[in-house]
């Protein structure tokens, strides 16, 4: 099955249950100064959770493009690493403003999965997770939906009041929250790692599929939990990770969309294609954040969002050089993603000529610095050095932009240690130098201040800045 019908059979199922179909919004949350991106499903419906706004529905059901690269949800340092995190995904979700509750979800989540009608998924592939206290939802997955105990996990330390472990979903530091169930899908033994609350829970073998959050909660700034005006659900189901059982295979790179972008990636490259090649599946992951970044208005820059998307293009880009690719190529995705995705989302297909271009600038700017930046880093090493010197990187910052993830990113791949107090200590100087200088406006790097706290980049900026002009009068 291929993922643009999952996503139909998903929202029809749901849309048969009375849920009124509604459209991703944007990566970007409308007027919400607590999270820099859309990190899941609910984030469009947060007021409507917590009472403040009124909707013709009491459920809903969505498709909704996800980034998490930054805050409390952050997967960028996990792409490349697992088969499952992406920093852009489709989160599938069904929602209940105070009509629904634990039992309707739970039974309804098993339907879709598990019925002929529908997806058809072996029950005996599927495990669950409770909330350690949660008896209602143990309950209901032993007793109704008839789950045998050794299937059911119950997660939570219980040592924070009332609730206070994994099994508790949370949107931010603050917001909607609420004890929560989540459904895994066992790959075999074939693939490394435990079950959900072993040691080894972290590897590939159970793959989380879906969440089931009751939201009954407010978290205010304080960390205090508010009920909210009535008990909700808010749930959420990776449409890769769903792809990924639906197709047969164990990665979700291997399904149809992203293995399109995997080849493509590398085509433009020059390197034979290979699920094995983590820098292909960087990049091929890369292309979806950044197109669909600066499609919903974000563009590349020093500050704020731009930050992240500015270090997600030169990771990619990073990613190419390291396969041998010296030339420009990343933007030419952006055609590649258009028709793996264009149907879905036109937005892609009305706007390739910008995306394309905007992208192309950015990395036309990374080019000119990558490989006098890489010969710098490759000379400190010299002697077999297994630390990256703190001074070495801030160079590569200040000088030839490279944000400090990047060159956390190299150091991790090759097994090296990243002197990020020497690091630290180099960038206080110089920002030190700058006041001193009156040079810049301390404003200019933290245009967000919710708990998004990123890297400096006005320092990169200015010296980067400096750099080019010396290089564009030869
Ligand atoms: P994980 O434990 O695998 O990191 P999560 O618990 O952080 O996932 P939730 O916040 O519960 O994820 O999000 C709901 C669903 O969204 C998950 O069950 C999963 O299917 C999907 N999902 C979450 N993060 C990612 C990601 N980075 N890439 C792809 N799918 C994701
Ligand atoms: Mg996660
Ligand atoms: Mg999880
Ligand atoms: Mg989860």
């Amino acid at each position: 099955m291929r993922t643009a019908e999952i996503r139909q059979k998903f929202l029809h199922f749901f849309e048969g249950k009375d849920h009124q179909i509604v459209a991703s919004s944007p990566l970007v949350p409308g007027n919400d100064p607590t999270i820099m991106f859309t990190v899941a499903g609910m984030v469009q419906f947060k007021d409507v959770f917590l009472g403040f706004e009124k909707r013709g529905y009491t459920r809903a059901t969505t498709s909704q493009k996800c980034l998490r690269a930054g805050g409390k949800h952050n997967d960028l340092e996990n792409v490349g690493y697992t088969a499952r995190h992406h920093t852009f995904f489709e989160m599938l979700g069904n929602f209940s403003f105070g009509d629904y509750f634990k039992r309707d979800a739970i039974t309804y989540a098993w339907e879709f999965l598990t019925s002929p009608q529908w997806l058809n998924l072996p029950k005996e592939k599927l495990m669950v997770t409770v909330y350690a206290s949660d008896d209602e939802a143990y309950d209901i997955w032993h007793k109704t939906v008839g789950l045998p105990a050794e299937k059911i996990v119950r997660i939570g330390d219980n040592k924070g009041a009332p609730y206070a472990s994994d099994n508790f979903w949370t949107m931010g530091d603050t917001g909607p929250c609420g004890p929560c169930t989540e459904i895994f899908y066992d790959h075999g033994p074939d693939v490394a790692g435990g079950p959900p609350g072993s040691p080894d829970e972290d590897g590939d073998r159970f793959m989380e599929i879906w969440n089931n959050v009751f939201m009954q909660f407010n978290r205010d700034e304080a960390g205090v939990l508010h009920p909210l005006p009535k008990p909700s659900v808010d749930t959420g189901m990776g449409l890769e990770r769903l792809s990924t059982v639906l197709q047969g295979v164990k990665s979700n790179y291997e399904t149809d969309i992203l293995a399109s972008l995997v080849k493509a990636a590398a085509r433009e490259t020059g390197v034979a294609y290979t699920q094995d090649q983590p820098s292909l599946k960087v990049i091929a992951d890369h292309i979806r954040a950044c197109a669909f970044l600066v499609a919903d208005g974000v563009l590349p820059s020093n500050e704020g969002r731009g930050y992240v998307l500015r270090r997600i293009v030169r990771r990619a880009v990073r990613h190419g050089y390291k396969l041998g690719q010296k030339g420009l190529f990343f933007h030419k995705l952006v055609a590649d993603l258009a028709s793996a995705m264009g149907d879905a989302y036109p937005q892609l297909i009305e706007g390739q000529a910008r995306i394309t271009a905007a992208l192309k600038a950015e990395e036309e700017q990374f080019a000119r610095t990558l490989d006098i930046g890489m010969a710098l880093l490759e000379k400190s090493l010299e002697g077999g050095k297994r630390t990256l010197d703190g001074k070495t990187a801030f160079t590569l910052h200040s000088t030839y932009g490279f944000p400090i993830d990047l060159t956390a990113d190299i150091c991790r791949e090759r097994e090296l240690e990243l002197d990020m107090a020497g690091y630290e200590k180099e960038l206080a100087e110089e920002q030190e130098r700058g006041r001193a200088a009156g040079k810049f406006n301390a404003a200019a790097n933290v245009e967000y201040n919710g708990n998004d706290t990123i890297f400096e980049g006005y320092v990169a900026n200015s010296c980067e800045a400096r750099v080019l002009a010396l290089y564009k009068d030869g």
